[in-house]
């Protein structure tokens, strides 16, 4: 297909809505976890930073998905020790089902869970309607840059889970600097300097121009997620019998995969997000699948993949929660002591 051709098929696609419905509320439903998880943090720690306050708020351990370092200090400290981290057990816990759900749904956690990924969407959707169109990084850049986020990924395996031994990422855990990372987040988020806001508004930018700017080319978490995808037996696959190669699933494509031209989606980019499907006119030729699940006549659709995820991240929530794997061990006592020397901590 010419590519005049192409272009008008992906502006009349730009008035629509790319993604299936089950993710935008799928998406929808974690954002509204997040920002409750954030507000009932920030109560968290005004009532523990007052002297005189008399209502305490609970502390929500979800807010331990935004330490993905400590999570690695405490995935290496389990490896080698055998100990499952107690300070922050929430933040491994969601590691581990992130990098499960991409080994079996590739980076669905990017597309379907992850706030920021949301977020970055969002801005997509937006730079689409004030531009006209989202644009596109020349491949000769585009290679290059999306190397960031795997050598930012290779910094941390290699300091983390190769440099570091047992006893210092177990030490690491229990220093008051590992115990209040999240009080210092929250801190930093709310004293931005200048150079902090600068960034951001630079990545918020660049976000409206470029479609999932900071997750194709800067996050290392969703390199790692990227690299675990590639074992993923789940794959977008392609009927080339019934296919009339309309290009629809590649102007939709997120992540610039030329869809309508594989066999099968290999791609470590490739982050399930069903874009591709949904857009596709003829039934059953695009399909999420792996192998034994298609002998078995067992083909995901969008409502299938929600499903899955949704169900899969709270039950192991709440098995977390049932075996003493979520909550963190340290006392109110400690944290009423912690709280307000936060400042001081910076190692
Ligand atoms: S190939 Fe399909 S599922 Fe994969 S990123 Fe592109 S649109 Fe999404
Ligand atoms: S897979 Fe579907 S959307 Fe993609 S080119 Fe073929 S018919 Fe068109």
């Amino acid at each position: 297909m010419k590519i005049k051709e192409q272009k008008a098929i992906g502006f009349k696609l730009l008035k629509k809505d790319r993604a299936p419905i089950e993710r935008r509320v799928v998406q929808i439903l974690f954002v509204l976890m997040i920002l409750y998880i954030g507000i009932q943090f920030m109560g968290f720690v005004n009532s523990y930073a007052d002297p005189n306050a008399t209502v305490m708020v609970p502390r929500p351990s979800g807010v331990e998905a935004f330490l993905p370092i400590s999570a690695l200090v405490a995935l290496k400290s389990w490896l080698v020790t055998g100990i499952f981290d107690t300070v922050h057990p929430a933040g491994l816990v969601i590691l581990l089902l992130a990098m499960a759900l991409s080994l079996v749904f590739k980076r669905s956690f990017c597309s379907w869970i992850c706030p920021i990924g949301t977020l970055s969407e969002g801005l997509a959707v937006v730079g689409r309607k004030l531009f006209g169109k989202n644009f596109v990084v020349p491949r000769w850049l585009d290679y290059p840059l999306r190397s960031i986020k795997y050598i930012l990924l290779s910094f941390f395996i290699v300091f983390i889970l190769i440099f570091m031994d047992g006893a210092s990422a177990y030490g690491f855990l229990q220093t008051p600097y590992n115990m209040i990372a999240d009080v210092k987040m929250l801190d930093f988020f709310k004293n931005l300097t200048g150079v902090g806001i600068t960034v951001i508004a630079v990545l918020a930018l660049l976000s409206l121009l470029f479609q999932n700017f900071w997750c194709r080319y800067l996050c290392p978490y969703g390199a790692l997620m990227s690299l675990l995808s590639i074992l993923s037996p789940w794959k977008i696959r392609r009927n080339a019998d019934t296919c009339i190669s309309c290009q629809k699933c590649t102007a939709v494509c997120p992540n610039q995969l030329k869809v309508a031209e594989a066999k099968s989606v290999w791609s470590p980019e490739c982050s399930g997000c069903l874009n591709c499907v949904k857009s596709c006119p003829v039934k059953g030729t695009l399909e999420f699948s792996s192998p034994a699940s298609r002998g078995r006549g067992l083909i995901l659709d969008s409502k299938g993949v929600a499903i899955a995820i949704v169900v899969i991240w709270f039950m192991v929530v709440a098995l977390a929660k049932f075996t003493g794997h979520w909550e963190t061990s340290i006392p109110p006592e400690m944290y009423k002591i912690l709280i307000p020397q936060a400042g001081q901590f910076n190692h």
